[in-house]
């Protein structure tokens, strides 16, 4: 991959600590964390494909199902 730049994993996951520290993060945002590392296989609740994408710079990943029945 030719991408600038990467986001760690521990970057991520301080990230979504913060948003939980100011209650913008509901449980099935917390729970989403264990995709990080799964690009490309499937979730683990409903085995729908991991998704990827850049966000402002940031490699994020979640799952395109549990995440969009919010
Ligand atoms: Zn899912």
């Amino acid at each position: 991959m030719a991408t600038g730049k990467i986001v760690t994993v521990e970057e991520q996951v301080e990230e979504v600590r913060e948003r939980m520290a100011v209650g913008q993060v509901d449980r099935l945002t917390e729970r989403s964390s264990y995709v990080y590392k799964r690009q490309g296989e499937p979730c683990l609740v409903c085995g729908s494909r991991i998704r990827t994408r850049i966000v402002g710079g940031r490699n994020l990943f979640w799952c395109g199902r549990c995440q969009r029945r919010r």
